[in-house]
């Protein structure tokens, strides 16, 4: 069917590789270009003579529009998977649009040198790819991604009106480190040191970091301790669900993984102010990042399952209604199928789903288009087939 151009080869672009590759007859061609060209030579030599997928590798700096565009122009893709980090949006959509190309990606654009997050950015794109005629997927990952198609389903089939979302994402994974993070773990301590908000009556509400605890009892899971935190698919949802009135994000952290945040947060090693160190200008938290487990290197080591979705309250047919919709993820299964654990294979996964959905013209409009402004359907029967089967629970423990 077509050709698929993956930016970045680390955690999450690896399985949404190996998907591309077990789904051969959707992507009859694979480029990995990455930074470090030799990662995408490894992944290429792993999955060649087990796939019918051509896979080519290249080497691309994805800060340099004019790298991304000779790439573009060299491979003629139908897509590229933005799967590097949430930095190069921009640049991979200003290549896309000087190329007519669709874009995906599973994280907003954040700046470098601030940790904010959040669309306004990307939306700003929306006339230039709409008139580009092209489309620009946002936030096809689990969340954002997964949860937003699952409110978009739980809208569409189970409700006439959608009060309330909680969405849960849980880790029950051990890794047996004191203190590692399951994705990039420069991206990951911004999003958790950084304040939490939610979505009441029309506006944020915004809280101290972790100053919300809850504790839920996961289904397949058990008991375990979660926070608020602010959480970009909140964002979209709030606009693209009507008459909604909170939208809150929680997620569990053990007591030895914030033990340990805090104390780096009170020396200063999550900061991402430049500090002067032996005559070079360094971040702490990028150090902190080259001294901490690399994510990939979990994979072997974690047991344990995730288990994220949400749950819904709402009118169907001038009756409350609750709904909860849920995925369960073993991290020792994920290991065996692709090398990673669950965090980087719950969003490899969705990543490919929703490029096959472009490629295969089954979502077709052009602009710039969150996740759950598509027909949801496709995309949970791909679900089921693809590795994250969903469940749904009628009657559900609450969060208060
Ligand atoms: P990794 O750090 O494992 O991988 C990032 C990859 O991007 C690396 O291969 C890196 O190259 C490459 N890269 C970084 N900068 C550049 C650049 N300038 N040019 C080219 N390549 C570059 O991150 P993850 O795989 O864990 O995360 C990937 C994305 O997924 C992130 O945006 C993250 O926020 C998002 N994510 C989304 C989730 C969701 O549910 N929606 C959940 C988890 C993650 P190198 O090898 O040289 O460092």
């Amino acid at each position: 069917m077509g050709k698929a151009l993956v930016i970045g080869c680390g955690g999450v672009a690896s399985v949404a590789i190996q998907k591309c590759c077990q789904n051969s007859e959707v992507f009859e061609e694979v480029c990995i270009a990455s930074r470090t060209k030799s990662k995408c030579d490894d992944l290429k030599a792993k999955l060649e003579g087990k796939t019918k997928t051509k896979i080519t590798t290249a080497k691309v700096d994805a800060d340099n529009v004019d790298e991304l565009i000779a790439l573009i122009n060299e491979v003629k893709p139908d897509i590229v998977m933005n799967l590097a980090l949430p930095y190069q949006d921009l640049t991979i959509m200003d290549a896309c649009l000087a190329t007519k190309t669709n874009y995906l990606d599973t994280a907003n654009y954040e700046p470098e040198d601030t940790a904010k997050f959040e669309y306004s950015w990307q939306w700003a794109y929306r006339e230039r790819f709409e008139e580009a005629g092209i489309t620009a997927l946002l936030g096809s990952g689990f969340d954002p991604g997964v949860t937003s198609v699952f409110s978009a389903y739980a809208l569409k089939h189970e409700f006439d009106e959608i009060e309330y979302i909680d969405i849960l994402d849980c880790n029950a994974g051990d890794h047996g480190y004191p203190f590692a993070t399951n994705f990039n773990p420069e991206i990951n301590i911004r999003e958790v040191s950084a304040k939490g908000s939610y979505w009441e009556n029309g506006e944020w509400v915004e809280t101290e970091p972790m100053e919300i605890k809850r504790v839920y009892n996961f289904p397949e899971v058990g008991e375990k301790d979660m926070y608020l935190l602010h959480h970009e698919e909140i964002e979209s949802l709030a606009l693209n669900i009507p008459g909604i009135k909170r939208i809150r994000f929680f997620m569990t952290f053990g007591e030895s993984y914030l033990t340990h945040l805090k104390c780096l947060e009170n020396v200063g090693m999550t900061s991402i102010e430049p500090i002067e160190y032996e005559g070079k200008q360094i971040i702490p938290l990028q150090f902190l990042k080259a001294v901490l487990p690399d994510p990939a290197s979990l994979g072997p080591r974690t047991k344990g399952k995730t288990n994220i979705g949400c749950i819904f309250r709402g009118k169907k047919d001038g009756e409350d209604k609750t709904y909860y919709l849920y995925n369960v993820c073993d991290h020792e299964e994920c290991y065996q199928e692709v090398g990673s654990q669950a965090v980087s294979y719950t969003t490899g996964v969705p990543a490919m789903i929703g490029a096959m959905m472009l490629m295969t013209g089954t979502w077709d409009k052009n602009g710039v288009y969150n996740i759950e402004e598509f027909d949801p359907d496709p995309f949970m029967d791909a679900l089921n087939k693809w590795g994250l089967p969903w469940k749904e629970s009628f009657e559900p423990e609450l969060v208060d």
